[in-house]
């Protein structure tokens, strides 16, 4: 601090000797000025000589001085200066001044008495005197604040004298030198005095600023000091204003909660009273068990309180509670007594006064506890009476795991009818989440776009807010794209006062029972392959034309269609092939009959139009003929073209009859006819006709009654030795003796049968019927007649045709090998496997088997290698054509492969010599034909071989 203190006194004193020198410096320059003005104004006026030098000094000093104290007034402006240059500036100022009084001196001393005779050395001493003391004067009285100013001006100054003493010790007045040095000595010595007193001032007037500076310090230090004070008195003062505000607050605010504690004391009692009340309601028993004083209050039944020992109280809980349910109670009442519980809790059984358990649920907690070993001192709690909550909560459960499970769509509606629960089953239906179900409008779900829809959904939400239910089936599709038809039940819920607080819904999926119900339908009434109508609903569809729309409809066609030659097509095509070509016919059908009523499908390759006739369509020969015209096309089947021709049997009503079996029998009739034209035409039914229907027969009602009555007879068409000419046997071939009609050829109702159950009838009577013949050929020595028997394919699918040859042969005591059957090649081609091991079964018997109509199917020759066949019988078509070069070609190769295969040849249907003696030369075995017989009955067939067999011995060929 000192330090600091002295360092700032000295500072201060420099820059105010600096300061104070500048300020005095100029009147010491005007001196100057004055003095040497002075000094060369005497010198001009009393020696009126010029001295150049002199002149010039004067001029020089008078300008520099003038020029010194100009700067030292515009330039060092006070506070404007920087100390170094200020001090620089002075210590140049005044030793230049010295120099220039040093200067003036040495030319009035010594140059001037030189120059001038009238001036007399102490003349020049006097004036140069003058001017030295008189600058050293003005030097002690401006230029003492720093001797260092003062000593430059005045040192050199002096020089003049001190060099003349010196160098002109002789010349110079001893007495004026010691005078003048004595002067400057004590003007020195004054300036060194003045200068201390200047410093002392400076010194003391810098001690004094600091201690202003510091006093002022002081002060307004005291007045922050005095503010701060005076603020903090000020919070205080507002401190104390808020306590008393507060405290008038609390006093207001503890006025108002005594009132409320008052009104609170009163509603508590209010409350107590309710909770008595509510308990009594609510069937809770509280009570309160002071554990200290080992007494506990209890409430009973009746809501009286009654206090005893906790002792006896435990003993009676003891016995009341149920044995199964103690241990739970006395574990969760120790935890808690233990404090490892926040409340007591136990749900158990008590036996009440008539010995029934009833579930209750004890509810408490400590309430005060001892605060050094925190044993229990106070305990309070509830028991609830929760048997009817329990069992209603076990019901609920039930009702709720009922509704999830039930595989009905179950839905409970608010009264607005909009959903507030669905079970899984109806989010399953509906295709919806729960979530997004609920909140909507019971048919919100539901796509509303179609008028009737909505007209539905507004008459059952009528029915359901009117009467408080619905009952129905509808079809409905859901916005999430589920279509369905269901069967829905709502049924309004209803509170006490019968205000319909929800409805409840059931809604059954009744989809696929309606689809199986469709399926069902269709597959009665439609065939699966061509997607037509079956037979079933053809006769059905017929049946109401002609009952239910008689007036409507006045002239109806009948037209049967079957696919010419289509069994050996199907052989060939395989099953796969035969169906596709079916359904390419039925398509076919069903784009060329769109003017047709109906198109159907009634069996294997037999199609059914029912046509309309009327003068706006076109006749019925116009539409047969476009149907002969269509199917000219080929079908295309796996690649392969196919052109297949239709045989067509019409029939007219009411012309040809009015009843649904005469019309379609009378097509069918025609239908035959057509076929036996040999296909590809059209016949229409003529009254004229021979045919059963034309006699009035209906066929399968018939022929069953024909069965029944034994009106079926067997004939017999002997078959000749071709090398001998011996019979060989016979064909046995069924004929109807119909009563009234006469002898029907089986042409005529084996296909009929062939599509029923008659067909078995017929080869079991067939079969029977020649076993008996066989047996009486035998009987008359006739032991080698071989007769065979044609079976169709139906019989061998049926699966009682072993059974049935069994049974013939068994009671007609024959020989197997006395049997033969004429099987097709159709029959081989179904279900190979089974139709081998039948063969093989039959073949134990001995019986041979013969292939008839060979040729006229597609077969495939390695049937002939796989299945045991022992005859071939070429068909009656080739035999026929015998005479053109290359059937005959044909017949030979069949009987040179039969042959080269070890099998029997027989040709059937020889009706000429060529044929026979083409066929003798082809080694032909046996022959069949009118050339030899027709087939006959069984006396005409005994006296053939009567007339024909000279012995009753035969050579058997095979
Ligand atoms: P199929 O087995 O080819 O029988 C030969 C048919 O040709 C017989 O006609 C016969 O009378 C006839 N026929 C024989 N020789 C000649 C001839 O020289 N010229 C001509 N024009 N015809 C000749 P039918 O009796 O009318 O039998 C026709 C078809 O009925 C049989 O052809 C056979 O497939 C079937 N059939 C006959 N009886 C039965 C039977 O008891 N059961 C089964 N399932 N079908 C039978
Ligand atoms: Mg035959
Ligand atoms: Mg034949």
């Amino acid at each position: 601090m000192t330090y600091n203190q002295d360092e700032y006194i000295k500072q201060h004193n420099h820059a105010a000797q600096i300061a104070n020198t500048l300020r005095h410096s100029r009147y010491f320059l005007v001196s100057i000025l004055i003095i040497c003005l002075y000094i060369f104004a005497i010198y001009q006026v009393y020696f009126t000589h010029q001295s150049f030098y002199f002149s010039i000094w004067f001029i020089f000093t008078e300008v520099f001085v003038s020029l010194c104290w100009m700067i030292s007034t515009v330039y060092f402006k006070p506070g404007q200066y920087s100390l170094q240059i200020a001090h620089r500036w002075l210590q140049f100022q005044c030793f230049s001044v010295g120099t220039l009084i040093a200067s003036g001196i040495f030319l009035i001393f010594y140059y001037l008495p030189s120059n001038n005779e009238n001036f007399q050395p102490i003349q020049a001493l006097t004036l140069s005197a003058l001017l030295l003391i008189v600058t050293q004067t003005f030097g002690l009285t401006y230029l003492t604040q720093k001797l260092n100013y003062f000593c430059l001006a005045f040192l050199p100054s002096i020089v003049p004298y001190l060099v003349a003493q010196f160098f002109f010790f002789d010349e110079t007045n001893h007495l004026f030198n010691l005078s003048i040095n004595f002067g400057l000595i004590v003007i020195l010595m004054c300036a060194m005095t003045s200068y201390r007193i200047h410093r002392r001032v400076s010194t003391l007037y810098a001690k004094n600023n600091l201690l202003v500076e510091n006093a002022e310090q002081q002060v307004k230090w005291t007045d922050e000091l005095c503010q701060q004070l005076q603020d903090e008195v000020n919070k205080s003062r507002d401190i104390e204003m808020q306590l008393q505000l507060g405290n008038q607050l609390l006093e207001q605010k503890v006025k108002e909660r005594t009132f409320d504690i008052e009104t609170m004391n009163k509603d508590l009692e209010n409350q107590q009273e309710n909770l008595v009340l509510a308990h009594e309601i609510a069937g809770l028993r509280p009570w309160d068990w002071n554990v200290k004083e080992r007494r506990i209050s209890v409430t009973n039944h009746k809501h009286e309180k009654s206090l005893r020992s906790s002792k006896d109280h435990q003993i009676q809980l003891q016995h009341v509670i149920h044995p199964d349910d103690v241990m739970h109670f006395k574990t969760e009442m120790t935890r808690h007594l233990r404090g490892l519980t926040d409340r007591y809790e136990a749900t158990y059984r008590i036996q009440n006064s008539n010995g029934k358990w009833n579930w209750v649920h004890d509810i408490g907690r400590v309430i005060t506890r001892d605060p050094n070993n925190k044993k229990p001192l106070r305990m309070v709690g509830i028991r609830r009476d929760i048997h009817q909550e329990r069992t209603s909560q076990e019901r609920l459960k039930l009702a709720a795991s009922v509704l999830q499970q039930a595989a009905e769509g179950i839905f409970i509606l608010n009264e607005e009818l909009r959903y507030i629960d669905v079970n899984p089953f109806y989010e399953q239906l509906t295709g919806f989440s729960h979530e997004q179900i609920i909140g909507k409008h019971l048919f919100d779900i539901t796509a509303n776009y179609k008028s009737a829809q909505r007209s539905t959904h507004y008459s059952i939400i009528k029915q359901v807010l009117k009467m408080g239910e619905y009952d129905g089936e509808l079809h409905e599709k859901f916005l999430s794209g589920k279509e369905l038809t269901l069967w829905m039940h709502i049924n309004a819920i209803t509170d006490e006062q019968n205000r319909v607080t929800h409805y409840i819904g059931i809604v059954s999926d009744l989809t696929e029972r309606k689809l199986q119900e469709q399926r069902l339908s269709y597959l009665e009434n439609y065939d699966t392959l061509t997607d037509l109508p079956n037979r079933f609903y053809y006769n059905y569809q017929l049946h109401q034309y002609l009952v239910s729309q008689q007036d409507s409809i006045k002239q109806l066609a009948v037209i049967r269609l079957n696919i010419d030659r289509f069994r050996p097509l199907n052989e060939y095509l395989s099953n796969n092939g035969g169906d596709e070509l079916l359904r390419q016919v039925a398509q076919r059908l069903r784009l060329t009959n769109a003017e047709a009523l109906f198109v159907a499908h009634l069996n294997g390759d037999d199609f059914a139009i029912v046509y309309e006739m009327s003068h706006i369509r076109p006749s019925v020969q116009e539409h047969c003929e476009r149907l002969t015209k269509a199917f000219s096309l080929p079908f295309n089947i796996f690649g392969q073209d196919h052109v297949i021709t239709l045989s067509i049997g019409v029939a007219f009503y009411p012309e040809h009859g009015r009843q649904l079996d005469y019309l379609n029998n009378c097509a069918e009739q025609a239908l035959s006819e057509a076929k036996n034209l040999g296909g590809n035409t059209i016949r229409y039914y003529s009254n004229e006709n021979t045919a059963l229907l034309e006699q009035g027969i209906f066929l399968e009602r018939d022929l069953r009654k024909a069965i029944q009555n034994n009106e079926l007879v067997v004939y017999y068409q002997p078959k000749i030795n071709f090398r001998n000419k011996d019979i060989y046997g016979f064909e046995a071939l069924v004929r109807w003796n119909h009563p009234e009609k006469g002898l029907i050829p089986p042409g005529l109702f084996i296909p009929l049968a062939e599509q029923t159950s008659l067909i078995s009838d017929i080869g079991r009577i067939v079969l029977q019927k020649t076993a008996k013949q066989i047996r009486l050929w035998n009987n008359l020595g006739y032991n080698n007649i071989c007769v065979s028997v044609n079976i169709v394919a139906q019989q061998i699918r049926r699966g009682q045709l072993l059974n049935d040859l069994d049974q013939a042969i068994d009671d007609n005591q024959i020989d197997g090998s006395s049997l033969e059957l004429e099987i097709t090649e159709s029959s081989l081609i179904e279900n190979s496997d089974s139709v081998r091991n039948l063969l093989d079964e039959i073949k134990k018997r001995k019986i041979n088997i013969s292939l008839d109509d060979f040729g006229t199917g597609y077969s495939s020759l390695s049937y002939l290698a796989d299945f045991p066949i022992d005859i071939l019988k070429i068909d009656r078509s080739f035999v026929s054509k015998i005479g053109e070069n290359k059937q005959q070609a044909i017949v030979s190769a069949m009987i040179a492969m039969g042959k080269a295969m070890g099998m029997t040849v027989v040709a059937e249907g020889i009706e000429t010599e060529q044929q026979m003696q083409y066929l003798q030369d082809l080694d032909c075995d046996i022959a069949q034909g009118y050339l030899f017989s027709k087939p006959l009955p069984q006396e005409e067939a005994t006296i053939f071989l009567e007339n024909n067999i000279s012995a009753p011995t035969y050579t058997y060929l095979i």
